[in-house]
């Protein structure tokens, strides 16, 4: 694997956004961390913050607890990457769940990295697959599983996630519900990488597009995932609030010094 010999600084850099620690990566550094935790085997988990998850921490102490020690926890919003702006403080970029799953793919056609997707309507994460292989021949996607399971089927699925050996399991259950998944179950799983991933077999699968790229760009993605799925209303309602909260308190985003 090419990059996961590029050298990664020792500590990654992180900041607190209303005590909620996220990583201040580029896309690339992050795909790197992900490859390098993969040769170091041990379970590592990783997070992909936006705005609404920030929000959703500062009333659900367990999340923020989780959050607090993933190994790596992206900044997968504009919001989050403004409210830093706004405190002086430069992230990266963006670094979205879909984004990192992308370039795992690649990854994988390119060093046979094994790759297991759990989440999303049923159908939906074979429909991503067939997709993928079709797009990058050699893609080693070793198993998926739909994420509408009731809570005994849970042993059978961690079974089935042992047995196919993944380097990296993709989790897309929604937030809070897929960290806190990852957190359950990650020291029995024998997997190296639990990554929470969204709605990424959804746009991955080609059943929902993803906001055009001048929408992600305006930081307006949430006004088109409203448009297309109405449900997500509760989510988007987080928003102002996160906004209003950047704007009104002085210690909104600090950096983290011991990190
Ligand atoms: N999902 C799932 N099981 C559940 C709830 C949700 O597999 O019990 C899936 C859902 O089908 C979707 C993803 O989790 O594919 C959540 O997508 P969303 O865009 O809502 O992600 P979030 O904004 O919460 O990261």
């Amino acid at each position: 694997m090419e990059t996961a010999t590029l050298p990664v600084q020792e500590k990654i850099p992180a900041v607190s956004v209303f005590g909620v620690r996220v990583h201040a990566v580029s896309m690339d550094e992050a795909v790197r961390y992900i490859l390098r935790f993969v040769q170091e085997g041990a379970p590592r988990q990783v997070v992909t913050a936006d705005s609404s998850m920030v929000m959703m921490a500062q009333s659900d102490e367990h999340l923020r607890e989780i959050i607090n020690r993933a190994d790596l926890v992206t900044p997968d919003s504009i919001g989050i990457l403004w409210a830093c702006r706004r405190h002086g403080i430069a992230m990266p970029e963006r670094v979205s769940g879909v984004d990192i799953v992308s370039r795992l793919v690649q990854v994988s056609a390119q060093t046979g990295l094994r790759l297991y997707f759990l989440g999303a309507q049923p159908g939906v994460a074979e429909q991503a697959v067939k997709r993928l292989q079709a797009i990058y021949p050699g893609v080693q996607i070793v198993g998926c599983h739909h994420g509408y399971f009731p809570p005994e089927a849970e042993a059978g699925i961690v079974q089935q996630i042992r047995e196919a050996r993944p380097d990296v399991l993709c989790v897309a259950l929604g937030i809070p519900k897929q960290e806190k998944w990852i957190d359950r179950y990650r020291h029995v799983l024998g997997v190296p990488v639990s990554i929470g991933v969204g709605g990424t077999f959804d746009v991955l699968s080609g059943r929902v597009r993803r906001a055009p790229l001048w929408m992600q760009r305006m930081g307006i993605e949430w006004l088109w995932r409203v448009t297309h799925n109405p449900r997500k209303i509760s989510k988007v309602m987080l928003l102002p609030r996160f906004a209003w909260k950047v704007l009104t308190n002085h210690h909104a985003v600090e950096v983290v010094r011991d990190e």
